[in-house]
């Protein structure tokens, strides 16, 4: 009876504080306790589901809401804010949370430059030299047969050697900010993107290929592929290669399923079609960690967890651009050799 009667009573002051947290505070919580990034972006209080409702409904209270968040919870809502044009607080907003992620990157650019000696994420132990003098890159290129659609997870890499890889771009302004980070570290990397951004920024699918990173194929609109039936999956593959081959006159057969959502159905489909899949097994969680100095400290554990591997970034996010100068300095610093995938399969 006891027991019947706390489940009630923690049933009631559950309700009750929900009832009374606004719905922007709503999706804070939900992004915060988001098993992962499929959830949060089919989550119903996700920002693009909810801020076009609330601007129309009380735009003075949503602007009030919005003001009222710490920048990092405030920058979830961002790209909600760029697509709604209604909020009279749009602008302000905005200019908020770019001075916040300007001051992070000056932040972490000092941390990696000089005071490496006193970095949380590894132990005194480790030696550490610093050489920002010397770039992490060139990246070994490692040669994938595709015949056979093999299967990467942590992706046949040496000690010590990581796989940089970044999802669901390429991003208006985001995109281009790396690619110039990458260019100053020397450094090839994998993107797997998603085929209505490759149609939308076609010139920054020629830079990603210009400065010779790979480009693999990440679906057309990035679904949940468990829910889709297997000829719209299919579609969506193929729509991307058609994408990538129209800008750059070849395409490199190389997937990675959204959410890394696969059938055993579409598993055939890609080893028939010899299209390698690749996963993961280093997961920064970057869509979830918006502070850009708690983002750095848990990207650089999950690799010196591993030692090496695939590692996951989206270059959507703000904070994995503002960190991306201080990660690849400290993992250069931290003995790690970057690699970059390549196939002699490349079809047109
Ligand atoms: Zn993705």
């Amino acid at each position: 009876m006891k027991t019947v009667l706390i489940s009630i009573f923690t049933i009631f002051l559950t309700t009750s504080a929900m009832a009374e947290d606004s719905l922007i505070l709503q999706s804070v919580g939900t992004h915060k306790d988001s098993a992962n990034y499929h959830a949060w972006l089919d989550s119903p209080l996700h920002p693009t589901s909810i801020l076009p409702k609330l601007a129309n409904l009380d735009p003075k209270k949503t602007c009030e809401d919005l003001h009222a968040l710490p920048e990092d919870q405030l920058s979830i809502f961002r790209d909600a804010l760029e697509i709604d044009t209604k909020l009279h607080c749009k602008d302000v907003l905005l200019d908020k949370t770019n001075t916040y992620f300007q001051y992070k990157k000056e932040l972490l650019k000092w941390r990696s430059s000089y005071s490496h000696e006193t970095q949380k994420p590894f132990s005194s132990t480790t030696p550490r030299k610093f050489t920002q003098e010397h770039s992490f890159g060139p990246s070994r290129e490692q040669n994938v047969n595709t015949t056979g659609g093999p299967i990467f997870i942590s992706g046949d890499l040496n000690y010590k050697e990581v796989a940089i890889t970044f999802d669901d771009g390429p991003h208006g302004t985001l995109t281009p900010e790396l690619l110039d980070i990458l260019k100053s570290e020397n450094l090839q990397v994998t993107f797997f993107s998603v085929g209505r951004n490759v149609k939308k920024y076609p010139a920054i699918v020629n830079q990603i290929n210009e400065d010779r990173h790979s480009l693999g194929n990440h679906s057309w609109s990035h679904p949940n592929m468990r829910k889709l039936k297997h000829r719209s999956s299919v579609n969506q593959i193929e729509s991307t290669f058609q994408q990538i081959q129209q800008e750059m006159d070849f395409y490199i057969p190389f997937f990675r399923f959204p959410y890394g959502n696969y059938t055993s159905k579409l598993k055939t489909y890609l080893k028939r079609n010899d299209i390698s899949s690749f996963f993961w097994n280093i997961d920064t969680l970057d869509w979830k960690y918006s502070d850009p100095e708690f983002l750095l400290d848990y990207a650089l554990e999950q690799v010196e967890k591993t030692e090496g591997g695939i590692v996951l970034f989206h270059d959507v996010q703000p904070q994995t651009i503002a960190i991306m100068p201080a990660f690849l300095q400290t993992l250069k610093n931290n003995g790690y050799k970057p690699v970059v995938y390549r196939t002699q399969s490349e079809r047109n």
